[in-house]
């Protein structure tokens, strides 16, 4: 694979971005071009949600690398331009702009969108989705006058958005569908510390409720009404209701694809000549046992660095360990591992002070580790999961006085 002259990656996001800076640096020195269909220079997306929403963070500070990075390192960056179309006979991609660009090999950096509701009012002036620095910027601005603001899905963006929005005053009514917030990512006490946190901080929250309607005047938004019959004023609504990964234009050109563009342990396509990472890729992860896609910074970041590895000659399949974050207000979240499926979770520390560790099990198995302002816990427990003799069991962590970090060093 050294070889290749002409890399292409289709999606200038995390994974893109990494995948051409870890190309460069491991001395990849053919063309490379990275093309994506937002404007500017490629940004990190959490800030969004967090510091760059509540004006803390200035554009500037979004970016990965300033303008000098590209250009010293021959990196070609198309902005404001999409793939239309992928051409593998003869191995080119078609760009919005009626370039075509040959590769000899294509990296899909595609990413996710939104999914977008599904009811009546959703494109009223007032309602908005939250992944584009673009997003935010009209974001920013409307909530500036905004008064009465309805989230709709309490994850982890709607979660971090509604923390925002009330540390700036603003009333906030947050709705989820299901019976507890976060419900796909974190365990029930997790959740559970949410939920009061939420109540803390003054965000009204609503359970088991589906948005049925969003009601407007003059264009605007005004109000929503759920399935469940309640009402409730609004002139902004933020929408955070999970995302499906851009799959169509590799479906469109024959690659595997369900959730997500099916690669192997290479993070190669069905295609040899074809690469997919990040938020688009769904791949045969060991520690879950089957094929998964996920949405973090951590598997953009790391899946860009094997795929780089891999062309320049690495053999070594991908199988790094998940990790995650998310910040609201004093509360920092950090999880290690993958707990879906777990069955028992045992809490260590202190919710009512902002500081506990929830450990996961499935079968009697530490699966993950989730830390509330304990980042030795999630430190420690992102070295538990990179070893293969992970032997923790729930009585482990039962002992009085146990502490994560003095295992592993004992283990070690
Ligand atoms: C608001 C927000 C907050 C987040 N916070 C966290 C967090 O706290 N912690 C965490 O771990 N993760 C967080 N994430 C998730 C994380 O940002 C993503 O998992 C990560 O950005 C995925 O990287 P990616 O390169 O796969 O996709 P992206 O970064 O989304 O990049 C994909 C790019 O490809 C572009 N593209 C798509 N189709 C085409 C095409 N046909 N042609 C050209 N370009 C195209 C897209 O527009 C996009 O710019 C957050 C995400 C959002 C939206």
């Amino acid at each position: 694979m050294t070889r290749l002259s002409t890399i292409v990656i289709a999606g200038a996001g995390q994974a893109g971005f990494q995948a051409a800076a870890s190309l460069r640096q491991a001395g990849f020195r053919g063309e490379l071009c990275l093309v994506g269909d937002e404007a500017g220079l490629p940004y990190q997306r959490p800030p969004l949600s967090k510091a760059y929403l509540s004006g803390k963070l200035s554009r500037e500070g979004l970016l990965f690398r300033a303008k000098a990075f590209f250009s010293d390192n021959d990196i070609r960056v198309i902005d404001n331009t999409r793939v239309t179309k992928l051409d593998r006979l003869s191995k080119r991609v078609m760009l919005s702009s009626g370039e075509a660009l040959h590769y000899d090999h294509l990296i899909l950096a595609l990413g996710a969108r939104n999914r977008a509701l599904a009811v009546e009012g959703r494109d009223l002036d007032g309602v908005f989705g939250l992944r584009t620095v673009a997003d935010v910027d009209r974001l920013r601005v409307r909530l500036k006058s905004a008064g009465q603001i309805v989230v709709v899905g309490a994850g982890f963006i709607g979660g971090e958005f509604a923390a925002v929005a009330s540390a700036l005053g603003k009333s906030v009514l947050m709705l989820e569908a299901a019976d507890r917030v976060m419900g796909r990512a974190v365990s029930a006490d997790m959740s559970e510390f949410f939920h009061r946190a939420y109540a803390q901080w003054g965000v009204h929250l609503v359970l088991g409720h589906q948005l049925k309607r969003i009601v407007g005047q003059n264009g605007s938004v005004s109000g929503i009404v759920t399935e469940q019959g309640l009402s409730a004023p609004a002139d902004v609504i933020v929408y955070g209701i999970g995302a499906m990964p851009n799959v169509e234009l590799a479906v469109d050109a024959g690659l595997e694809a369900a959730n997500g563009i099916r690669v192997n342990d290479q993070l190669v396509t069905s295609d040899p000549a074809i690469s997919a990472i990040g938020d688009c890729s769904c791949w045969p992860a060991p520690y879950a046992g089957c094929d998964i896609r996920l949405e973090s910074v951590q598997n953009a970041a790391d899946q860009g660095r094997a795929v780089a590895a891999r062309i320049m000659g690495s053999t070594k399949p991908y199988s790094a360990v998940p990790w995650f974050w998310s910040d609201q207000r004093d509360v920092k979240l950090q999880i290690a591992g993958f707990s879906p499926g777990s069955d028992r979770s045992i809490v260590l520390g202190d919710p009512e002070k902002n500081s506990f560790s929830v450990f996961c099990f499935r079968k009697g198995e530490i699966v993950a580790v989730e830390s509330v302002n304990r980042t030795v816990d999630h430190m420690a427990a992102r070295k538990l999961f990179e070893r293969t003799d992970r032997e923790l069991s729930p009585d482990d962590v039962c002992r009085p006085g146990f502490s994560l970090k003095d295992c592993i060093i004992a283990k070690v």
